[in-house]
């Protein structure tokens, strides 16, 4: 297969649906749930389903198949209002699960403090 797993990690127990979650989208490659702890209304969170810790790791194939999905996620938030795409690497830089992930987060003039 093309996709790696470990054992360990909480978002391969997502992809394997070990863990629920919301699915947005899926594909072989690349998948895109709600984030469980949304920073705003409508936080998503885009993953490729091969593990790795860093966006420097992961390989340029996933990478290719999982931009496109990220855009158009962004096209739509964009379309409400505006958007902030966020991916952390590393604890000293916020951090927190181990298989890399990109935070696409909208901004609606519409909610409360958030925006
Ligand atoms: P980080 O700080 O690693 O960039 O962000 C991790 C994100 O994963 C956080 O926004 C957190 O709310 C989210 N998260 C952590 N565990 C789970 C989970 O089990 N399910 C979902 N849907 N999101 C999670
Ligand atoms: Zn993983």
């Amino acid at each position: 297969s093309r996709v790696k797993r470990m054992s360990n990690c909480i978002f391969c127990k997502i992809i394997q649906g070990t863990i629920p979650s919301f699915k947005i989208y899926e594909n072989e490659l690349t998948y895109a749930f709600m984030d469980i702890q949304p920073l705003s209304m409508g936080h998503i969170l885009v993953i490729p389903k091969t593990h790795a810790q860093f966006f420097h790791e992961v390989p340029d194939e996933n990478l290719q198949d999982l931009l496109p999905v990220a855009k158009k996620i962004a096209s739509v938030f964009h379309k409400k209002g505006a958007y902030n795409i966020l991916q952390n690497n590393g604890r000293l830089a916020n951090q927190a699960v181990d298989h890399v992930h990109f935070h696409i987060i909208p901004k609606n003039s519409e909610e409360d403090g958030l925006g």
